[in-house]
């Protein structure tokens, strides 16, 4: 089996899908790995660090010539997978509802496209889960980031000059994004209040140390641990909820999505205006439509003199460590359903089901019809 590893070419994009420490696990297993020059240079990763581990090392066109399976961090464009074998794997983030056109694309490439963020939510795949891996260093990156922004301080401090009050962080929506946010702000010093619409999160915002404030009998549970989408009545009650709450927070952190759907809204602009001038909103959803009124992605946006700013590719300012993790999601992914007799993985129909977007010329994913 012969996997390609491609430098990624979407812009902002820093992170590689393999490190030298996967490429030996891989090539232990039996594997032959072909890594494109330069793939890992944006992750303090070089080409002789690739050759070391075993794998070969060249020119895109040569790495992909005869690939079986093809792995990314971001789907490549049809066009850079020229000369991989006939139904070959690309395993990969794919954005399958945002990026139709380019899931029709690989269908009509014949391509078996294998969108890694449609890992289910099982105990036995959460080590090959990247949306867990990547947003839990978000997280961790919002609140340095926000922190870095804001002009005061995080610690309660007691000096001779005088005290410096502790700041007060609001983290929205705890899930995996948003419980590092909430541990983060605490190490850092700061008040950690939190909420979101599944009720078991007030017990892990407690026992992070950070006080769950949530709206009255609000509850929105979807499936698989995800959330589902507010009715109007219930967005009546969370922005409520929200009004009394947020003017008296130096720091927002937003991280609420729900799958298949734009971001919800969760702060507008008449909330903003009544936060205290020089407090900073950070948007963890910006890239998916934005939690926050107004957040721009990748931009500083000042209003009624609160900064709002929020990444359009979060993990990617962490790009070794997001690099390590996404690689060993990778790795157990390949790894648990490695054949020793086939000399390949060979996927169950769970998870096969579940992540496969396109096979045999045909889009086959349930999530992708109707
Ligand atoms: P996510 O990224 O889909 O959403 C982030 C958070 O926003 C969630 O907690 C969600 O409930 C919340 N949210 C959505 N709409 C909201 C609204 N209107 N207001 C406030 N909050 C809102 O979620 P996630 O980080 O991927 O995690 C969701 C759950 O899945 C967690 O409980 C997590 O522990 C679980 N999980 C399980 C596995 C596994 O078992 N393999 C893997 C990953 C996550």
């Amino acid at each position: 089996t012969r996997i390609a590893v491609l430098k990624e070419r979407a812009g902002g994009e820093t992170r590689v899908a393999a490190t030298p420490e996967t490429v030996k696990k891989l090539v232990a297993l039996g594997a032959s790995l072909a890594v494109e020059e330069g793939a890992g240079a944006a992750a303090a990763i070089s080409d002789a660090d690739y050759a070391n581990a075993g794998a070969e090392v060249g020119p895109a066109a040569t790495v992909v010539t005869n690939a079986d399976i093809v792995m990314g961090v971001q789907a490549p464009d049809i066009a850079a997978l020229s000369g991989a074998k006939p139904g070959a794997w690309v395993a990969a983030t794919f954005d399958p509802f945002g990026q139709r056109e380019r899931v029709e694309a690989y269908a009509e490439a014949g391509f078996e496209a294998l969108a890694l963020e449609f890992m289910p939510r099982i105990t036995r795949a959460q080590s090959m889960d990247v949306l867990s891996s990547q947003s839990n260093l978000a997280g961790y990156k919002a609140v340095l980031t926000a922190a870095d922004t804001y002009g005061r301080a995080f610690p309660m401090m007691m000096t001779a000059a005088g005290t410096i009050s502790a700041a007060r962080v609001f983290v929205m929506g705890v899930g995996v994004a948003g419980l590092q946010a909430i541990a983060t702000a605490k190490r850092l010093g700061a008040q950690v209040s939190a909420t979101d619409v599944r009720p078991e999160t007030a017990e892990q915002i407690r026992s992070l140390g950070g006080k769950p404030v949530f709206a009255e009998g609000l509850e929105a549970a979807g499936e698989g641990g995800y959330a589902a989408e507010l009715t109007d009545k219930q967005k009546a009650a969370q922005a409520e909820m929200v009004s009394a709450h947020i003017a008296k927070q130096d720091i927002v952190i937003t991280t609420a999505l729900i799958p298949g759907r734009a971001a919800p809204r969760l702060v507008s602009d008449a909330q903003i205006a009544t936060m205290k001038p020089g407090s900073v909103i950070f948007d963890l959803a910006v890239a998916q439509g934005g939690n926050v009124e107004g957040s721009v992605p990748d931009e500083l946006v000042e209003k009624h003199g609160v900064s709002i700013m929020g990444y359009a590719n979060t993990p990617a300012h962490l790009p070794t460590d997001s690099s390590a993790l996404f690689s060993r999601n990778l790795f157990n992914f390949l790894n648990v359903f490695w054949d020793k007799e086939a000399g390949k993985p060979v996927l169950d129909e769970e998870i096969g089901d579940a992540i496969r977007l396109t096979k045999g010329g045909k889009v086959v994913n349930a999530r992708l019809k109707g």
